[in-house]
């Protein structure tokens, strides 16, 4: 995908705070927080939308939600808890169309969601 802001971030055409990177995922930091700990875990390959995965990507789904357990770690807010967030279309809130969780930490998160 050419025009994806997150495939040149994955590709390094565009610069971003790397924060973990393996052969199939990348995690960096939000451009623009909502929390002190704002995380966007991303799968290399681009999927438009969580539409787009099926039971054939269960391993990959596994290891993003392993990443993100590590780095709620990592961050040093794994006991205090964290919400990870996949906004999907726009009713949902999805203005990047890359797949991609956010891992939001760091404050007392509010529910429901505006
Ligand atoms: P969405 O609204 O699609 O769920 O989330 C997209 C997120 O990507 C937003 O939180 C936005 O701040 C972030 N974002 C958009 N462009 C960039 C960028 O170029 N670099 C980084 N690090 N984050 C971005
Ligand atoms: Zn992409």
């Amino acid at each position: 995908m050419d025009d994806c802001i997150f495939c040149k971030i994955v590709k390094k055409e565009v610069p971003a705070e790397f924060v973990y990177e393996d052969e199939k995922i990348v995690a960096f930091k939000d451009i623009n927080p909502e929390a002190p700990v704002h995380l966007l875990i991303i799968p290399k390959e681009h999927y438009s939308s969580i539409k787009e995965i099926g039971r054939e990507d269960g391993i990959l789904l596994e290891d993003i939600f392993d990443t993100i357990n590590q780095l709620a770690k990592e961050m040093d807010v794994y006991e205090d808890g964290y919400r990870i967030v996949n906004n999907c279309g726009d009713d949902g809130g999805q203005t990047v169309q890359h797949l991609h969780f956010h891992l939001l930490a760091g404050r007392q998160m509010q529910w429901p969601p505006g």
